[in-house]
């Protein structure tokens, strides 16, 4: 099988009746982008940029962050790189940024985290925005934020951006070809409220760590609740539908940069409602590479459709007995 990924990897995934799919990886450091050109991936969805952080004892300095963003868009040259502004707080306390009280919260994944802090700690988010917009100087810049769940938070960070857009342009500096601005949907809340954010965005991409965690108030670190909830229950697929019409009639690329897509069933099940963009991590992307070539995508769209309306009593067991008829 390692033999047909590696066949696999200069060929675009394609499906039966001929639908491109964007296959992309997610990376947190400059070590994973050679993952690129080994996997042949389409680019890389998620970049989380708090790894940087969290493997350093101090905060990152403005040269060192620009550096490593242009490091990272050299090695993908003409691939597309999906940055997303810091994730911490929360489980991923840095010692050199604390809470005001310095005290530790009960619900972290709820709590002070991701763009909540970078709002909050406008310097963080500036900083962070200078290095990018530098790095990505006469290129495309494509930028998301975590945890939103309020066009305003959407607003309020792309201001910072701006911000530093104007400062550099005074400056004389060059500036990127295009910024492309980018949300993640991990707060259920904010799919109530995508009519107001769809048409100042770009793309939207699903975390679906996050995302399924919330919709089930399920810890996504306890193990005990992980055999509990399933990635194909008809709760998550129905939220998707819901997500994916909602940006309907909107110019935003859509996609998921969870785990969950990196699952066969899984990748079926959202290929199957509209999301033709997936982000995942580097070793399924031979897989599912494999598999988009395998599929009638019009077929499976009718099927997702029907269990979604009518959903069996066990859908995963019911996915599995139509893939496996197919010899997915
Ligand atoms: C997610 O929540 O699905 C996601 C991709 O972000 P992270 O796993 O880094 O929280
Ligand atoms: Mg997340």
């Amino acid at each position: 099988r390692q033999a047909t990924y590696a066949a696999l990897r200069d060929v675009a995934p394609v499906t039966r009746d001929g639908k491109r799919v964007t296959i992309m990886m997610n990376a947190g450091l400059r070590e994973d982008m050679s993952n690129l050109s080994l996997t042949g991936a389409d680019g890389v969805g998620l970049f989380r940029t708090e790894f940087q952080f969290l493997v350093s004892a101090t905060l990152p300095a403005r040269e060192r962050q620009t550096r490593l963003y242009r490091d990272v868009l050299d090695a993908a040259g003409d691939k597309p790189v999906m940055f997303r502004t810091v994730d911490i707080g929360g489980d991923k306390t840095l010692p050199y940024l604390r809470h005001d009280d310095g005290e530790g919260e009960e619900n972290p994944a709820m709590g002070w985290r991701a763009l909540r802090v970078a709002l909050e700690r406008e310097g963080l988010l500036k900083v962070q925005a200078r290095s990018l917009i530098e790095a990505a100087a006469g290129r495309t810049l494509n930028v998301m934020f975590p945890l939103v769940a309020e066009p305003w938070e959407f607003d309020a960070a792309k201001t910072v951006f701006d911000g530093q857009i104007q400062y550099l342009r005074g400056q004389k500096k060059t500036l990127p070809e295009a910024i492309r601005y980018g949300v993640m949907l991990e707060v259920p809340a904010l799919a109530e409220q995508l009519d107001l954010l769809a048409p100042k965005i770009s793309f939207l991409s699903l975390g679906t760590n996050d995302l399924t965690q919330f919709l089930f108030a399920a810890d996504r670190s306890n193990p005990k609740l992980a055999e509990r909830y399933d990635w194909l229950s008809p709760a998550i697929l129905r939220f998707v539908r819901r997500v994916v019409r909602g940006v309907e009639g909107h110019k935003v690329d859509i996609g998921v940069c969870g785990e969950m897509g990196g699952r066969r069933l899984e990748a079926l099940a959202l290929m199957g409602l509209g999301i033709h963009r997936l982000s995942i991590t580097p070793a399924s992307v031979g897989p599912i590479k494999e598999l988009v070539g395998m599929i009638d995508l019009a077929e499976l769209q009718t099927a997702v459709s029907g269990w979604l309306d009518h959903p069996p009593a066990d859908m995963r067991a019911t996915m599995s007995e139509w893939a496996t008829a197919r010899g997915l």
